[in-house]
């Protein structure tokens, strides 16, 4: 088994409050815990943006294809402003939002550059008004459009440095403050990448507010093809771009998605057993727990009532939230929670939504021996003294495991501090 990164410590866990007492220590997941301060409502300030873009202590995380710059797979590598100068142009939010929707050009890329936060810990001498720390940002670096042969130049130039893009479908061995700020460049480099259109009107949209939202603008630079299917040259005053009903609005913008998921251990109502499910391929002996999307109009609580009924039949009274997980592949926010079944709720069906290859309730005692030896990544071998036939669950790292050590480690009687 490779070692299991560290979780993020819990925010002020080491100050007295109420809240604990009832409600136990928070549980901080993987993939969240940044040490960044996202400053969000800076994004728009183009002279701080500018300011922070082009300090000589900026730190620039770069993204090949989703796949982040590292040293190994444990710690990311960070490039310098020098090192993307040629890709990015000396400053890219040197001029206001206005100005550069009035000069749009959607025949040129602009390689998305995303303000990911300042680390208010690291005094490295920028400072901007009220504000100090280590600016960070994201760099998608993807070989594309009419920046292809700089995009491949650059990460040429990071190989050479002996870096390496760590690829991959998920990145679980990131340590975990690192691992906060890959998932937040993942989801916003993802979320932009898949929406080079607009969804009221099909024309190219362009990256605004320092990586973080998407507008469709008026007007267009781009030549347009002349009689003979060539490009005329550029313009001297843009073309207007067909009406679109975002214009329409206060605002012209498209918003980053969050797609909230729930995952939830689910206890007998006797409180001795966990419903456990699998997916057919699973290794051997693999379980987790139930999990679903949450759908429009519906709450965490129903959503949980309604995926564990249609996945396994089993019907649940009263649910509560355990704690959350960032989960950036590509876009969910994962809703951890327990549920109590009904006494008379407690026998599986599979045949409502054939999802689940199996569903079984397991004794605690099965649990936390699963939890001591056999827990891992779905391609890992498990731990030492795992016997073969034991039940496999999955790592730390993941919600589902941080679900079943609460509801087998006294959360359900607030016996011990979880
Ligand atoms: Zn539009």
């Amino acid at each position: 088994m490779s070692p299991q990164p560290d979780l993020p410590d819990p925010a002020h866990h080491d100050v007295d409050s109420m809240l604990s007492r009832k409600f136990g220590r928070e549980v901080a997941n993987y993939f969240s815990g940044s040490t960044l301060n996202r400053v969000s409502f800076l994004r728009t300030d183009y002279s701080f943006i500018s300011a922070a873009l082009t300090h000589k202590s900026t730190s620039f995380l770069l993204l090949n294809d989703l796949a982040p710059l590292a040293k190994d797979p444990s710690q990311l590598a960070y490039a310098k402003h020098d090192d993307i100068k040629s890709l990015i142009g000396d400053n890219p939010f040197a001029k206001s939002e206005d100005e550069l929707i009035k000069e749009y050009n959607s025949s040129v890329t602009l390689p998305l550059v995303l303000f990911l936060g300042i680390d208010e810990r690291k005094q490295e001498g920028f400072e901007h008004g009220i504000y100090k720390g280590k600016p960070f940002f994201a760099v998608d670096v993807t070989p594309r459009g009419t920046v292809e042969k700089e995009a491949s130049a650059v990460i040429e130039a990071m190989k050479a440095k002996g870096l390496q893009f760590v690829e991959g479908r998920m990145h679980m061995n990131l340590n975990a403050p690192e691992a906060a700020i890959y998932a937040h460049a993942r989801a916003l480099t993802d979320w932009n990448a898949r929406n080079p259109f607009c969804a009221g009107c099909g024309q190219p949209t362009m990256s605004v507010n320092a990586g973080t939202k998407r507008v469709c603008p008026p007007t267009d630079y781009a030549a347009l093809p002349n009689a003979q299917g060539g490009a005329t040259s550029v313009p001297s005053t843009p073309n207007t771009r067909a009406a679109c009903v975002t214009r329409k609005g206060i605002t012209n913008l498209s918003f980053p998605r969050t797609d909230p998921t729930v995952i939830m251990a689910v206890v007998s109502h006797d409180g001795k057993r966990v419903l456990l499910g699998r997916q057919k391929r699973w290794p051997p002996h693999w379980y987790s727990t139930l999990a679903g999307f949450c759908e429009p109009a519906e709450s965490v609580e129903e959503a949980v009532r309604r995926e564990v009924w249609e996945e396994s039949g089993v019907l649940l009274g009263r649910v509560v939230i355990h704690s959350t997980q960032p989960w950036p592949y590509p876009a969910n926010l994962m809703i951890g929670a327990v549920g109590q079944a009904l006494p008379d709720g407690e026998k599986i069906h599979l045949e409502y939504d054939p999802e689940l290859e199996d569903a079984k309730w397991v004794d605690m005692d099965e649990i936390r021996e699963a939890l001591r030896v056999g827990t891992s990544g779905l391609g890992e071998a498990p731990g030492e003294g795992y016997k073969e036939g034991g039940l496999r669950l999955p790592p730390q790292t993941a919600i589902a495991n941080q679900l079943l050590q609460a509801v087998s480690g006294g959360f359900l009687n607030g016996s011990t501090n979880l």
